[in-house]
């Protein structure tokens, strides 16, 4: 399974804000519209960096709610790791386990086209288990 099945599912909406976003800004987008991170782009819609709330709490328990204020450039993760449509969904959990990270940007030529999370992913993978089973259950009855 690779993750176009993913994005043909969830679609190409992807929460994104720019470098200069206070994280007050970010803590909002975040509870609005209950998701775990947000991909920072540049003026040409290319990924500058991702944040999550995982950052937000490192850098409130550092530095207590002036942060806020901050912009989110500071405290944002650079060198995102990204995944083309075309890969193994598999391949993408790889990279989910060996970054300890549960978010991963979808790209085309460097362009933001969807974005796949842990959840994406684990739900892919039942999915997959719950076909293989029922296949193996029909193979069983029928022999
Ligand atoms: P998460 O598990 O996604 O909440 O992120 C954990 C940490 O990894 C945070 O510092 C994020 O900014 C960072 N992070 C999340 N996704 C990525 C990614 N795809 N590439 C690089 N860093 C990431």
């Amino acid at each position: 399974m690779t993750v176009q099945t993913i994005i043909d599912r969830k679609g190409n909406d992807v929460a994104t804000a720019g470098p200069q976003n206070t994280v007050a800004e970010i803590v909002k987008m975040l509870a609005d519209r209950r998701i775990g991170a947000i991909v920072i782009t540049g003026a040409d819609r290319r990924i500058v960096g991702i944040v999550s709330e995982r950052d937000v709490v490192r850098v409130l328990a550092q530095r207590g709610p002036a942060c806020l204020e901050d912009p989110v450039s500071l405290i944002m993760s650079r060198g995102v790791v990204d995944c083309s449509p075309s890969e193994k969904v598999n391949d993408v959990m790889r990279k989910m386990t060996e970054g300890r990270f549960r978010h991963v940007p979808v790209t085309v030529d460097g362009k933001l086209v969807g974005i796949v999370s842990i959840g994406d992913v684990v739900k892919h993978r039942m999915m997959d288990l719950e076909s293989e089973a029922s296949a193996m259950r029909d193979y069983i009855v029928m022999g």
